[in-house]
């Protein structure tokens, strides 16, 4: 059975000790609650490795946003993979709609990142999805299997290994949120395209993630359908009282 799973992407927020406080927040909210999904918090790297101390032995696990497409050396700023598994961290946010957008990234870049990422023990948490022109022009489906295209790069037991978010660029921030039936088909349209490449089973067991201005007023909805198996939260991850709802959806 794949995995239900909501993450949360903190982006460019929260100093390092706004984050270890909101980490403190959500394992105090989480503790003694039945969890129904696993639950992530992606973090700035200068807060991975405190936000891992502060959550250890809680049900929380925690990721990157980011890693290096090189291994090590002379990449001044960049944090590689293996850095951020060093800090506990099991999670890496890869091919996230801003990085594409703002650092041009593409998939011979992200091959590089899901290799390396993959090569030091961290799931990635690989972000596709259209943009809104793409949505209009309903060409959505065949840039996200470009995007996908990257993921197919790797071996049926590596491809099993990560987790998949569906993030329509249109939605992220925006409070516009992908309809459950909008959500659902891309979702649908995923798997069935993972199906072709890998077989039916690699693709049943693939959680995929809908990302995109979800809140706990529209996270049971969006979850309740067949093929979503939960969310990558940007702005309701940064209250524990905003992110604890999504999380509950799960029930
Ligand atoms: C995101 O950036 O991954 C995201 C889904 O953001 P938001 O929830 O704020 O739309």
């Amino acid at each position: 059975m794949r995995k239900k799973i909501v993450a949360g992407n903190w982006k460019m927020n929260t100093t390092l000790q706004e984050g270890v406080a909101l980490a403190n927040d959500l394992k105090n909210a989480l503790a003694g609650k039945k969890v129904n999904c696993d639950v992530v918090v992606c973090t700035p790297f200068i807060s991975v490795a405190a936000v891992a101390d502060a959550v250890k032995g809680s049900v929380i696990g925690v990721g990157a946003e980011d890693c290096s497409a090189n291994d090590k050396g002379a990449f001044t700023g960049e944090v590689s993979a293996s850095m951020v598994a060093s800090t506990g961290a099991k999670y890496v946010i890869l091919g996230h709609s801003e990085r594409r957008q703002y650092h041009g990234e593409n998939n011979a870049l992200l091959i590089k990142k899901l290799q390396l990422a993959l090569a030091n023990g961290l799931t990635p948490i690989f972000c596709v999805g259209e943009m809104k022109e793409e949505r209009e022009s309903d060409t959505f489906k065949s840039v996200i299997e470009g995007q996908m295209a990257a993921l197919y790069t790797l071996s049926a037991d590596d491809f099993a290994k990560c987790v998949i978010a569906y993030e329509p660029v249109w939605a992220i921030g925006t409070g516009l949120t992908a309809t459950s039936e909008q959500a659902q088909e891309v979702h649908a349209f995923i798997r069935a395209s993972i199906a072709a490449k890998y077989n039916k089973q690699v693709a049943e067991n693939t959680s995929i993630l809908y990302g995109g201005s979800c809140k706990g007023s529209n996270a049971p909805e969006l979850f309740a359908q067949p093929d979503i198996d939960g969310g990558l939260i940007g702005g309701a991850a940064l209250k524990a009282d905003t992110f604890m709802p999504i999380i509950e959806a799960f029930k």
